[in-house]
């Protein structure tokens, strides 16, 4: 079973494949949209636990697939975390936390994305190697 299933809105593959795999390895099950009518059309079908938005799309800024999506009461609940190339300076990193928990400036690390991803969606993290012998703590139970 996976961890959590997130939505990659990426129109370009050289930054969504890595991130894609580098999320699979992890564990998660990976759902991904090149535009903006893929990203409204899969997030209302399969209501991601997460979605990680380009902001640079084809044909819409993904703000305002954000603020669709933030409209509708089947999927509002989905934390959004805005990915952007520009330098988010002054007011625009207000509007853009306006409608998304977090944005990340590109070039992404796919790393720093799990983490974020992982930290918004309360996931325990990655288990430490036992240091005398006893395994970690495991909140969940098995
Ligand atoms: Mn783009």
């Amino acid at each position: 079973m996976a961890k959590a299933t997130i939505l990659i809105v990426e129109d370009s593959p050289d930054i969504a494949e890595p991130l894609a795999d580098a999320f699979r390895f992890e564990g998660f099950e990976v759902l991904q949209a090149a535009n903006a009518i893929q990203a409204l059309q899969i997030a209302s079908e399969h209501r991601p636990d997460l979605i990680l938005m380009d902001i640079q799309l084809p044909d819409m800024d993904g703000l305002a697939v954000a603020r669709t999506l933030k409209s509708d009461p089947a999927v509002k609940h989905i934390p959004i975390v805005a990915m952007t190339a520009y330098d988010i300076v002054g007011d625009q990193a207000r509007t853009i936390t306006k409608t998304c928990i977090a944005y990340a400036q590109k070039p992404v690390r796919p790393r720093d994305l799990i983490n974020l991803a992982s930290a918004i969606l309360k996931l325990p993290g990655d288990p430490e190697p036992p240091r005398r012998g006893r395994p970690p703590a495991r909140p969940h139970g098995r």
